[in-house]
């Protein structure tokens, strides 16, 4: 028996198609042959081939899906599914939660079901592939399919009941197993919610390059996470504050890994294409509610190289910067780190740095809510690494130009520390003329304040938007970052 599965050009089937030849690889009784754009598989013993497949779905199913957690009082172990899986617990069996889904609750039936019918033709169309069968074996809902309810093709599903119930068994198959895909990142929010990252790549080849390269060396799973980073020689699992923080500390984790692997041999590009660019995520509500919200995540492929070079350098964008900030105010019962802010922060700065928005990252350091970031030395550096190879490098200039705006930056801040005004009129100015006039501004202010001006780190920075006047709004978005950070250590 041959089957051909061609690509679905859908996240979550062809996520599933993926790890369905993972399984089968690992099979016995079945040949497989992966191309770019298809699947095949050819059944050539199929008793041996369905006791090794349900074999292989019982393990993964106890293994992947399930996690087993300890009562801290009385030391009882139970097993639970990851909180985003959306199939519903069944009755329990011998003290255990199992699954309701028929294929995780009686493999063996549900394979042989399957196997029974997969390749007869008949008058139905499915609403996934859109092939005709014969027989189905299941409806569709979400434990298929969960993004069952959001794509636009399917709009109008739940009310059309003849449409509903149209899923040919093959379908059925890639959809419930995908759950168990150790290749998809996780980050559950208790009592909030979870989501998963699901790589978006429409080439089974690279994706399954890309995929078995993280399941052997980056992720183990938790049931918070399957993303761990080293924490005083232990792995601990990363409270990453959202998905893009999530996207980029995984990065970084993956990318460090392929640099210690081959030191001296990855090039930037080559780096670059190591990774894939883009994502989907899917944000699944805690509780029985399960309204899902799915987005595209677009990294720019750019980024993927500069967190590398920063790598290789030691530094570490996500682990030494961006998790290292945390965001305090001022309340009544004295200056205490903001949670919320401080995951916002975080997380907004990953988003920007991922999506190649300097605008945006660097308006991320204005003082909000009468609240500061704390920065600290060690991170300082690493910020300075960062924008040098990801802003100022690209303009021509050199690593020393950094001192002139960081000079004129710290004039920024003695002012913006008696009218803070200043600073959020120079982080508005939307053009060079507006930009200049608040820097003359902070210029007779500070002579007012009595503190001569640096006239040479002034000048100096007249010459580098001279230089780069198309640049300028670059130039301008550095000495951003840079009065804030100022502002922040000259008001502690
Ligand atoms: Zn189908």
């Amino acid at each position: 028996m041959k089957i051909e599965i061609p690509m679905f050009h859908d996240v979550w089937m062809d996520n599933g198609v993926e790890h369905l030849y993972r399984i089968l690889k690992e099979s016995d009784g079945v040949k497989t042959n992966l191309l770019s754009n298809k699947f095949e598989f050819e059944i050539i013993d199929k008793e041996n081939f369905l006791k090794s497949f349900v074999k292989k779905i019982e393990e993964k199913r106890d293994s992947v899906i399930f996690i087993e957690e300890k009562n801290e009082t009385t030391n009882e172990k139970r097993n639970l599914k990851k909180d985003f899986v959306l199939i519903q617990y069944g009755k329990k069996v011998d003290g255990r939660n199992v699954l309701k889904e028929k294929i995780y609750l009686n493999p063996e039936e549900r394979i042989n079901e399957i196997f029974d019918i997969i390749n007869e033709n008949g008058n139905n169309k499915c609403i996934i592939c859109g092939k005709n069968y014969k027989k189905r074996v299941d409806n569709l809902k979400q434990a298929v399919y969960p993004l069952v309810t959001k794509i636009k093709s399917l709009n109008g599903i739940r009310s059309t009941r003849e449409q509903y119930v149209e899923l040919c068994p093959l379908c059925y198959l890639i959809g419930t197993l995908e759950w168990c895909d150790e290749g998809i990142i996780y980050r559950v929010f208790p009592k909030s919610h979870s989501f998963v990252l699901l790589p978006k790549v429409y080439d089974f080849k690279t994706l399954y390059e890309s995929k078995s390269k993280w399941i052997n060396t980056v992720l183990s799973g938790e049931r918070f996470s399957n993303i761990k980073v080293s924490k005083n020689n232990y792995e601990e699992v990363e409270w990453t504050s959202s998905e893009y923080s999530t996207l980029l500390c995984f990065f970084e984790k993956f990318l460090n890994w392929v640099c210690l692997e081959d030191e001296g041999l990855m090039s930037f590009e080559s780096a670059k294409s190591e990774v894939c660019e883009d994502w989907v995520y899917m944000s699944i509500p805690w509780g029985m509610v399960k309204n899902i919200k799915f987005e595209d995540l677009d990294i720019e492929n750019e980024v993927m190289g500069i967190i590398y070079e920063l790598i290789k350098d030691e530094k570490y964008v996500y682990g030494d910067f961006i998790k290292k900030i945390l965001y305090f105010r001022k309340t009544p019962n004295g200056t205490t780190i903001d949670n919320d802010l401080t995951n916002q922060t975080r997380e907004n700065l990953s988003k920007y740095f991922l999506m190649d928005d300097f605008n945006k990252f660097s308006n991320t350091f204005i003082p909000r809510k009468k609240g500061r970031i704390s920065i600290n030395k060690e991170s300082r550096g690493v910020l300075e690494n960062l924008v040098y190879l990801w802003r100022l490098q690209k303009m021509g200039f050199e690593k020393e130009d950094l001192e002139t705006i960081k000079s004129v930056g710290n004039i920024v801040a003695e002012v913006s520390t008696k009218s803070i005004g200043l600073l959020y009129r120079l982080d508005k100015a939307r053009s060079i003329e507006e930009f200049w006039n608040s820097l003359r501004e902070i210029s007779r202010k500070m002579i007012s304040l009595e503190k001569p001006v640096k006239a040479k780190s002034i000048n100096g920075l007249i010459e580098m938007m001279n230089e780069k006047r198309e640049n300028w709004e670059e130039i301008k978005n550095l000495l951003v970052i840079y009065s804030c950070m100022y502002y922040y250590i000259k008001t502690l």
